[in-house]
């Protein structure tokens, strides 16, 4: 069987790793941290830092393909690997989601809604930002945010200041706010030869700028439904994509709007573990090994929740719940905002 890299050791490495194991792949995992997750799961581990050339080529000599799980790797690592071996999804879906500014860009290019966005690197910028774009508004980091770190929300323009400080003079992104009803994410993948399937839309609902739960089905119109998986296959065509995509939307009165787009397997599309036949995790290695796409038609109605922190105390009662599927990360150490798991309730 092949090996499929993965660069990344954290919990979505580690489910990459059991369903690539399920379809008689073998995987090898690259992780500058000790004792990532999916060290358990993978066939092999290479415990190094992206500036190591030396374990890079050597990771890249024993893989097939590779493929990773987040999407802030280093460019100069990312400039070495892709002469020696396939890297997918490929660089241009890495350019775009590393970095807010050219992701906006390159999604109204495609003719899509997103917030209004104005590049900010000093307070001139963000007085004109401000000016142009108005209150309220959130600045965040350009790159290297997630689970809503970096950024800063402005309630007026007496906040810029304070905004300013937030951003620790790192190049930001500042975005009008949008008046949401609801967020919704869809998971899509695109196979090698291009075929492209979309799981159902999931409704998620955040805490503390962390994912809290995702429904499916999401409160959707039929119409909405539909351009939800449109745009997703626009995007992805538009990336000549080659694995599963997440892409968030806010749902308006006046349409979607595309918050953002995470190159990888997503913490929303967790769902699909428990509500298709074929999840995902298994999405994104077929179409990375270059097969045909699976079945991932959703066959029931799942309620996704993540185990955060102390979370880890409800496990007991939780194992014990009907129609319940728990995932456990196998992480030693519980901190408080830390993903330690997930249950999946089936609903219907
Ligand atoms: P993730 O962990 O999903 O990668 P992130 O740190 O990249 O998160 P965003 O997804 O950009 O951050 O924002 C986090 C949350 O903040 C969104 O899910 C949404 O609830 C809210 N938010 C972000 N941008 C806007 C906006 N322009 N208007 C209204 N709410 C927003
Ligand atoms: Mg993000
Ligand atoms: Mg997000």
């Amino acid at each position: 069987g092949a090996t499929i890299g993965i660069l990344g050791g954290g919990q979505l490495g580690r489910m990459l790793s059991v369903a690539a194991s399920r379809l008689g792949f073998k995987t090898h995992i690259f992780e500058p941290g000790a004792n990532p997750p999916a060290a358990d799961v993978a066939h092999a581990v290479t415990t190094a830092s992206y500036d190591d050339e030396a374990a890079l080529r050597a990771f890249a000599a024993t893989v097939d393909v590779i493929t990773y799980e987040f999407e802030n790797i280093p460019t100069s690592a990312l400039d070495l690997l892709d002469p020696l071996r396939p890297i997918r999804p490929g660089r241009r879906a890495l350019a775009v989601s590393q970095d807010r500014l050219i992701e906006k860009a390159f999604l109204t290019d495609l003719g899509l809604q997103t917030a209004p966005f104005a590049a900010v690197d000093d307070e001139v910028d963000l007085a004109e930002a401000i000016e142009e774009i108005g209150t309220p508004a959130i600045l965040k980091t350009r790159r290297f945010g997630y689970d809503g770190k970096g950024q800063s929300r402005l309630k007026s323009a007496d906040d810029a200041q304070q905004a300013l400080t937030d951003m620790a003079e790192a190049p930001a992104l500042y975005e009008g706010f949008i008046d949401f009803t609801h967020e919704v994410s869809v998971i899509g993948t695109r196979s090698l030869d291009g075929q492209v399937s979309c799981f159902d839309p999931g409704e998620n609902v955040h805490r503390d700028g962390i994912l809290h739960t995702t429904t499916v089905p999401a409160r959707l119109t039929a119409s909405q439904r539909m351009d939800a998986v449109l745009l997703t296959a626009k995007i992805l065509n538009a990336l000549k994509y080659v694995g599963t995509m997440g892409v968030e939307l806010f749902v308006t009165p006046t349409g979607l709007i595309v918050n953002e787009i995470a190159p990888r397997v997503h913490n929303s599309g967790h769902w699909t573990q428990n509500g298709c036949a074929v999840d995902q995790f298994e999405q994104h290695i077929r179409a990375v090994a270059g097969w045909p796409l699976g079945d991932g038609k959703r066959h029931s109605d799942v309620v996704m929740e993540n185990l955060i922190g102390d979370d880890m105390d409800r496990v007991p009662d939780l194992a014990q719940e009907p129609n319940t599927a728990l995932h456990l990360y196998g992480k030693a150490k519980v901190k408080p905002g830390r993903k330690m798991g997930h249950i999946n309730r089936i609903k219907a």
